[in-house]
């Protein structure tokens, strides 16, 4: 494969290096880890998958990065493990809010039994108002929740699992047209990013000075040319 454009994007307050690359056979690796900067060990493999299925015209399958072996296994357990910790602060806050509610309704009218429960989980539907304050609630008790799991479930799991500087998400890969063939990775590991570009014959952008107000290069280098033809 070629590298057919470099471009640095930004995803909140981190700088990604996102590569487009068009081809018909896979890109090459450079020998190191994607994740940590290591060495890559011999037959380990980081696979990636390459989303979205739908685009490609045959299902797109796997890149196998070559990475160290404690990266290979903490990117997909961390990947499975966000998932269903998402699940858990979903399930987690409907019944605290279930029970808040319920209780609420205990308080005021004094009375218990099923009667509390139906008339609690209700709640929410007796005026706009109660069901506003009750999403308002329920979203506060969400973002707790998600705080607390990250201090007490992810980083402790993090500091055991992975080395100082690993990302959570290394590498993506996206086929962005079938065909051509273009897929486009995007590295949170700027530096490996980096390294891979120069593996697969491309050349970085040019950084600009720290501090610059972005202003087109002089010799204006097509950091996102694209070759003829180009998107179909
Ligand atoms: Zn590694
Ligand atoms: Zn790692």
């Amino acid at each position: 494969m070629a590298v057919t454009a470099v471009k640095a994007v930004k995803q909140g307050a981190r700088r990604l290096l996102q590569v487009d690359l068009e081809g018909a056979e896979g890109p090459a690796y450079p020998p190191l880890c994607p994740c940590c900067n290591d060495p890559a060990e011999r037959g380990v493999f980081l696979p990636v998958q390459c989303g979205p299925a739908e685009k490609a015209e045959r299902p797109p399958g796997f890149l196998r990065f070559p990475t160290c072996r404690v990266c290979a296994r903490h990117v997909p357990f961390f990947a499975r493990l966000t998932d269903f910790m998402g699940w858990l602060i979903l399930a987690l806050t409907l019944v605290t809010v279930g029970f808040g509610l319920i209780g609420f309704a205990a308080y005021s009218s004094g009375q218990s039994g099923w009667e509390v429960v139906y008339v609690g989980l209700r709640l929410p539907f007796r005026g706009p108002i109660l069901g506003m304050l009750t999403l308002l609630i329920a979203g506060a008790v969400g973002v707790g929740y998600a705080v607390l799991s990250g201090v007490i479930i992810v980083m402790p799991l993090y500091w055991i699992l992975a080395k100082r500087g690993c990302e959570e998400v290394p590498v993506k890969a996206e086929i962005v047209t079938a065909s051509p063939r273009v897929l486009r990775l995007t590295f949170e590991n700027v530096r490996y990013g980096a390294a891979f570009v120069k593996t697969n014959g491309g050349e970085m952008p040019a950084a600009p000075p720290p501090g610059a107000v972005r202003r087109p290069a002089p010799a204006s280098r097509g950091a996102s040319r694209r070759g003829p033809g180009g998107r179909g």
